[in-house]
């Protein structure tokens, strides 16, 4: 409290604060500043090595034109296009809350940091392929003035995936429109399977498909990295601290249809700050929600679903944690160097991880066997199970492997329909998303974000459309069905 009363008492003092780092995007001037009213107080009250202002460099500014609500690579990468297409320099303050910077459970550090081109809609292939440039080039993008380059120990490697006599004709039927938005993409029959990887075995394999081009993986902790570094030189600001409540204002309206409904536009965020019960508020204009497998949670404090069912107001974020896990094993035997990212019909994946003879890999659980997402513990279990015997049928050497350790993560689940969902809500008309994506959300971020970006500056889709994954979709049942899920 008495933190707070001097804040309200030191207001015109940190609204410079503010004033500094939005003109320059820098903190320098303000520090100098603080230097300089210390140097008064303590002419005043000689004698006194009493300070009575706090370090304040900790706690969000009082407003900001923009607060995205998490800090994983989806929060961060509509952070740096907000700042990268804003009109003039400076002319966006943006600010990103995130409450654990360690990212000890946030997606991003806990995924395979894969990156392929073969999904079923286009919309997901024009994402990749965005997102494949810009990985390419990533050192103009997140290049900074005395700073090393980055390296994202891009591995590239195209993806296996197999398809059964009953998934084959959507197989190739999906090759054709990948091709078709640009994507290098070969379909293989069993025999060139066989002659290619010849450790696979072709049983009940009609058809395959292999990425020739702009496909692997990367260590998504240095993306993360990356962008961080970026957008504190871009003067992005961040905040350690939990996004716990909104305020808005309300207005009525009635539809076309002559459905009442209730338009909201929230005015202020509540941060509650690290280690402390107190909360600081934030002024915003615009709310980005970014909090991955949370965003449902998120979504759900702005008041959306909350609503009766059937409406748009009663129709919430069908966004949810889901746990995976993935194994990591040693298999001398195993294929080897040439490995590509496997996708088996049965629903088992596996890569190759490093030069040493070592996979990892797993297996997206049926909704009977969804596991609690109440914590991360890996059930062992479920690979000694379900996953190995997959993994043996379709490479025999697999046979002798190893376990060597094992994770969890949560895929940031999409109930609906496994995709993304990004743009503003419909009712809530100053809360954008940029969540949901389902297994897929670190290789399309950098496009996403600049979706995003777009919808808030410009208020459409400029650079890929992506109205198909507009949120009132969950509201008209009209499904943008994402197939290819590992
Ligand atoms: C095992 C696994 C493998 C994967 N493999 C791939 C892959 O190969 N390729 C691919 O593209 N994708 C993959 N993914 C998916 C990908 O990791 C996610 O889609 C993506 O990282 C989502 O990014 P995000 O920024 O939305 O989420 P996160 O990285 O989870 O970030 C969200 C952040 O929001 C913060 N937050 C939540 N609530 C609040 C709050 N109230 N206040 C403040 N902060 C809050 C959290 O602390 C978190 O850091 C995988 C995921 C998993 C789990």
């Amino acid at each position: 409290m008495l933190q707070r009363a001097l804040r309200l008492r030191l207001g015109p003092y940190l609204s410079g604060r503010g004033l500094g780092t939005y003109r320059g995007g820098s903190t320098l001037d303000w520090d100098g500043k603080v230097s300089e009213i210390k140097k008064k107080i303590q002419s005043i009250f000689p004698g006194g090595a009493w300070s009575p202002l706090y370090d304040t460099s900790h706690l969000p500014p009082e407003r900001s034109d923009v607060v995205i609500v998490g800090g994983g690579v989806l929060g961060l990468s509509v952070a740096y296009w907000l700042k990268r297409l804003e009109k003039q320099r400076g002319a966006i303050r943006v600010l990103v809350v995130e409450r654990d910077h360690t990212y000890a459970q946030a997606s991003t550090v806990l995924s395979v940091g894969g990156i392929r081109q073969q999904f079923s809609l286009p919309e997901n292939v024009q994402l990749s392929l965005f997102s494949a440039e810009f990985l390419r080039n990533i050192n103009e993008y997140l290049a900074v003035v005395d700073d090393p380059p980055l390296d994202l120990q891009f591995n590239p490697s195209g993806y296996l995936l197999l398809a059964s006599e009953e998934g084959a004709a959507i197989m190739e039927s999906n090759v054709k429109m990948q091709r078709k938005e640009g994507a290098k993409v070969c379909l293989m029959s069993p025999e060139q399977l066989q002659k290619k990887f010849p450790w696979i075995s072709t049983e009940g394999v009609a058809l395959a498909s292999y990425g020739l081009e702009n496909e692997g993986w990367f260590d998504p902790w240095c993306l993360l990295q990356g962008l961080r570094r970026k957008l504190q030189s871009m003067g992005v600001l961040f905040c350690q601290g939990e996004v716990t409540r909104f305020i808005s204002s309300s207005s009525h309206m009635e539809t076309g249809s002559g459905e009442q409904v209730t338009l909201k536009r929230i005015h202020e965020v509540h941060v509650k700050m690290d280690r402390s019960q107190e909360f600081q508020p934030v002024e915003c204009a615009i709310v980005v929600n970014a909090a991955g497998a949370w965003s449902g949670q998120i979504a759900e404090l702005a008041g959306v679903g909350n609503g009766p069912p059937g409406t748009m107001q009663g129709t919430r974020l069908p966004v949810e944690p889901r746990k995976r896990y993935v194994y990591l094993w040693h298999c001398p035997q195993g294929p080897g160097l040439e490995a590509p990212l496997v996708a088996d019909p049965s629903g088992a994946y596996f890569r190759r991880e490093g030069l040493g003879n070592n996979y990892l890999g797993g297996c997206s659980p049926t909704e009977e066997e969804e596991p609690d997402p109440g914590n991360l513990e890996v059930d062992y279990d479920f690979f000694q199970e379900k996953v190995w015997p997959r993994l043996a049928q379709r490479v025999p050497a697999f046979e002798t492997l190893k376990v060597r350790s094992a994770w969890a993560g949560y895929y940031d689940y999409n109930t609906f329909d496994q995709n993304g969902v990004v743009g503003p809500h419909p009712l809530v008309v100053n809360m954008y998303f940029a969540t949901g994506f389902s297994g897929h959300g670190l290789q399309q971020a950098p496009a996403v974000g600049r979706a995003v970006a777009e919808m808030v500056l410009e208020g459409h889709f400029q650079t890929i459309n992506l109205s198909p994954f507009l949120f009132s979709r969950f509201y008209f049942g009209e499904k943008a069905q994402e197939h290819c899920i590992l």
